[in-house]
Parts: C-alpha cells; structure tokens; sequence
C-alpha cells in the first residue's frame, strides 16, 4: 500500500558461502532504500519506507553467487493506490470531440462524469475511452460525437477505487451558442432568412445534444465568428469511422511494449518457428537494446539452400513469468509480419535461459548510426587512420525513405501501429536495403531520445504528433507524423529532431503547431511532403500510400549509384 513500509528478505546457501547482492530498478526519490542493513550468515534484506506508486513494477532482483554458479530470485512491486487525477483538459476536436484525462490508481479506477452536476449515462453519443495505460496511469478521452453548444458547461470526473477516490472538473466548450444575441442581429441581415429559417429547423428538434454538424449554411456563422471558431472544426467533421476510430482499441503487447490492436488476423495459425541452442553459435556482441544484448551468430540447418546463415540474435534479459508471455506473444506477432521492408524474424530458442529471437544479419546496423557515418561530419578512425566515408546522396536519400514508407505501408496494411517509428528503429543492410527492424523501443542505448513519464514510461516524444503527446493517441495518422520526421533524419544525416530544444521545449513547440525547418539538403518535394505528413489534423495528413508513391516516383527520377557505399 502506498505510503507502507516494506521489507524484502532474500535467503540463500552454498559452499563457499555465496555473495548477496539487490539489483532494483531506479526508485524514485521518495523511498528510502536501507540496503545490507543485516548480513548474517546467508540473508539479506532491503528495506523499503514510504512506498511510492512511482515504484510499480520495478523489478526487485537478489542474486546469490559464489565461485560455483549463481542464482536469482526477482520479484516486481504491485503498490496499492488511490486514484489521483493528473489531468483533465478542456475538449479538443479530432474524428470526434475528446475531452482528455489521465488517471492512475491500483487497482484500476472505476471512472464516471457529472454533467453540469447531473450523472452522464453514457451510450453511443458520449463514452469514456481509454486509450493508453502503463503502470497503473490510465490515459484517455470523454469522447463526444459532433456535440454543440448545448454541450458546453462544465464536466466533473469522478474516478475511485477501494482505497479512494478523486474528482476534477474542467469547463468544455464545443460551440458559440448560436441563439445568443446572434438571432437578432441576423433578422436585419440581408441574407437573413435562409440562414435563420434553416437553423430554425434544426434547433426544433429533439434536442439529443447530437446535432447533426452544420454544413453549408453554417458558413454564415463561421464568417461572422473568428477563424479559429470550435464550429470550424465542427463544420470539418465527419462521422464515417476512420482507421483511428478503429485503432482506439490498441493495446499494449510485447515485451518490447508494442502497442497493436487486438487484431485475430495477427494470432491466426502462427506457427513460431524453434531453433535449436547447439544450431547457433555467437560470434560477438552487435549492441543492446531494450531487450538484452544483440549479438551476431551463425545459425546452422536454417534455410536447406545453406549450411549456415549469419543472423543477429536477441536476448531476453529478465525472463519473469510476463516477460516470458510477452516474448512468445511477440513471436506469433513477428512471425506473422512479413515483407520486403520488414527485417526478416527466423524464429526463437527457448530451450533454457536467456530466451532468444533469431533475425536476419542486417550488415550496416541501425539507420541512424549508418546516416551519421555517411554524413558531411563523419570522420571514422579506423587503424588508427582517419577516413572519410561516402556522403550519402539525394537519390540514396530518396531510395532509403521509399522503402522505410514500402514497409509502412505493409504495417498499415495489417492495422499495426507502430508508434515509435524513428531510423534509429530501421536498419540497413548490403546494397542500401533498408528495413523497419524494431517494433519495440531502443530506450536504453538512445535514452535522450526519450522523456520519461512518471515511473518507467519513456516517449519518443520528438517524433509524435500533438494528439499522442496530448492524450496518447497513436494511429496510422500518428505513424504517418512519425514518417515525417524520419525524412526529416534521412535529409539531415541523422540529426536529433529538435536537437537545440530540451524536451519540455520540444512539447510546447508541437502542441502549439511549430514543425521542424527544412534541411539544408532537402528538395522542396520532399519538405513538401514532410509538411503532409504533419498536418494538426491526423485526418488531414497524407496518407501512407501516397506518401509510398510520391517517394518512389521521386526516387525513380534520381537512381541510386549504389556502388558509392561499396
Ligand atoms: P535493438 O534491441 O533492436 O534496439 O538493437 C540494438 C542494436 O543492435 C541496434 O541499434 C543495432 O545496431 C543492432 N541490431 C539489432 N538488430 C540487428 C540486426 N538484425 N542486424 C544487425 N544489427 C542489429
């Protein structure tokens, strides 16, 4: 329970008398940790004081080892809590008017609103959605569709659990109220009559708080309101469902913590292929990730073309009873993702600890460190020498963002979103092949990349869109921003988006509509595109396959003279 102390004792034996050591995740700043406080014989404890919510499902390891071997036994923290609502915003318009929030509590809150002091039945016209959760922290929306001024007042949440409860109100406003002072004026307009002769039509009807959006006329009004008018908006929307509206229910999955919907289509008739331990065998270490450590391998009896293959091998580092679920979830995942553009995934070994995934060898590594190697400031010390690689140029440029979209366009295909596309997320082969080679999150060797969120939350948030930092929406739309700003890299040799702005910085620009300059290098097509893909509105961006096309039909104008990288 929050705020209770804890104290976790950890028992071992062994000749010789075996080492005791914790390993715990970060803890945050208000926990005491007492560590070693008593080392008699063969026990160790750790204690906890004033435990934090921040803390939840940090892992909590004691390994035991002396010249013999070693053991360890882990455990992850599970802090009850009372709900606390972190935010509550005022309405903002997308497919459909969101009013966003973000909860926490353990267990989960039960959520529920006051209209204007009145309980809210909610039904198809108004719902509460969630559309991201991680460490007991709910994010979401009281999503509204096509409301109206009759709409407008103010909105409570209520959110309790067994051990509490919270509320915060907000004031939404959707529309101006056509009726106030604005009847009058319009009876002694010139054009009055059809204006206020049709809007009479609608305001006699039912009123549901679901008035159809106005189209045509309302024109009139948005002309006498300013601009920036909600009912300008209002007067976009539309209510044929989108592939967002179909993306709401994504969930999160994977060790790697990769966010699909529920999809059947991605579970069906997977057969996960398993390798044998004595068919791989490591060469060296490649890099490490989120997972564990990547090392380079032969892999023996793969294919029945060859002996064996080089492949790259992933690591599962931490194999509790969860993350083992996750590795084989993400196998049948990875198992059913396939195409030209997407690494190539053999299969697993799970024989005995670490757990491993099997990848086709990408020979260049990651695409953000292969641009900077191949941009204007790269200088590689190799022998002791200095040497300059081949500048990378604008066709090669072209040739590489045409296929990272190919493979976007697959994704998209099967409804995955992805929701951390970035080059450092791609990976490049021989002869300039370019692929999307992680769906989890690289946060461990690219950390400033990342802004952590409360406990162990950490966004790419220089790559999302304003409705994913806002409210956490990620959709094909919110990839397709993403997109954007991998051109952005490609085009700029790598660079960090935003690079001379803190994060705190970086979120005030987005959400305020600011967008990335065009690189030095970059055609005005191209930056074109760009600006397409970061249109406010996801519904407005362009979408994956033309983005494909336009790259390609550019690319096509400029082929790539490969034999440059040799
Ligand atoms: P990841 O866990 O995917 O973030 O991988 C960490 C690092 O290992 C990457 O940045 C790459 O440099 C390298 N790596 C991962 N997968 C491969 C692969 N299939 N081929 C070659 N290198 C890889």
């Amino acid at each position: 329970m929050q705020g209770s102390n804890l104290t976790l004792t950890c028992n071992t034996s062994g000749t010789p008398m075996p080492d005791l050591t914790w390993t715990t995740c970060q803890l945050a700043s208000n926990h005491k940790v007492i560590l070693a406080s008593q080392q008699v014989w063969q026990f160790l404890e750790l204690r906890l004081s004033n435990l934090s919510p921040l803390d939840n499902e940090c892992k909590i390891s004691c390994s035991s080892e002396n010249m013999v071997g070693e053991s360890v036994a882990s455990l992850q923290l599970d802090i009850l809590f009372p709900p606390s609502i972190s935010k509550l915003m005022d309405a903002i318009s997308d497919h459909h008017w969101c009013i966003p929030f973000s909860v926490s509590g353990n267990p989960q809150p039960t959520l529920s609103w006051l209209f204007r002091g009145e309980a809210v039945a909610e039904g198809a016209f108004i719902s509460t959605r969630i559309h991201d959760y991680s460490e007991h922290e709910y994010h979401g929306c009281l999503q509204l569709d096509s409301p109206t001024h009759i709409n407008n007042g103010e909105y409570t949440l209520l959110a309790s659990n067994p051990y509490g409860k919270d509320q915060k109100a907000i004031f939404a406003h959707f529309m101006h109220d056509p009726w106030n002072g604005e009847l009058t004026r319009m009876t002694n307009h010139a054009e009055s009559f059809d204006f206020i002769g049709r809007f009479h039509l609608r305001a006699t009807r039912p009123l549901l708080g679901c008035l159809p959006p106005p189209s045509g006329p309302s024109s009139v009004i948005s002309n006498e309101d300013d601009s920036a008018s909600p009912l300008h908006h209002v007067s976009n929307g539309s209510n044929t469902p989108s592939s967002s509206d179909m993306n709401a229910d994504a969930v999160i999955i994977g060790m790697t913590k990769i966010p699909v919907i529920e999809n059947p289509q991605y579970f069906r008739s997977s057969i996960v292929q398993h390798i044998k331990r004595h068919n791989i065998v490591l060469k060296r270490e490649l890099g490490e990730g989120a997972f564990g450590k990547v090392f380079l391998a032969e892999c023996y009896n793969l294919s029945p073309d060859q002996d064996k293959i080089l492949v790259a091998v992933k690591t599962l580092k931490e194999a509790s009873e969860n993350a083992r679920k996750d590795f084989h979830r993400e196998a049948e995942l990875l198992t059913n993702l396939q195409h030209e553009h997407i690494v190539t995934f053999y299969g697993v070994c799970v024989e005995s600890d670490p757990l491993i995934m099997v990848f086709e060898y990408m020979k260049h590594g990651d695409l953000n460190k292969f641009l900077r190697a191949h941009g204007p400031d790269a200088v590689l010390m190799a022998d002791g020498q200095v040497q300059q690689q081949g500048e990378l140029t604008q066709s090669q440029m072209l040739h590489i963002a045409q296929q990272i979209a190919a493979g976007m366009v697959y994704l998209a295909s099967q409804h995955f979103v992805h929701r951390d596309l970035a080059t450092r997320n791609c990976l490049v082969g021989e002869n300039l092949l370019v692929k999307i080679g992680d769906f989890g999150m690289s946060r461990d060797v690219y950390s400033t990349d990342y802004y952590r969120v409360g406990g162990h939350t950490m966004l790419p948030i220089r790559w999302m869109p304003p409705e994913s930092i806002m409210y956490r929406k990620f959709t094909t739309e919110s990839d397709v921003w993403s997109l954007g700003v991998v051109l952005w890299e490609i085009f700029t040799y790598g660079k960090q988006p935003w690079y001379q702005l803190s994060n705190n910085e970086v979120i005030e620009c987005i959400t305020q509509g600011r967008v990335l300059q065009r690189p030095r290098t970059c055609p005005k097509e191209v930056y074109d595109l760009m600006l397409g893909c970061w249109q406010r509105e996801p519904h407005a961006r362009l979408v994956i396959r033309e983005i494909h096309s336009l790259l390609l039909n550019l690319a096509k104008a400029s082929p790539v003279y490969l034999d440059i990288l040799g």
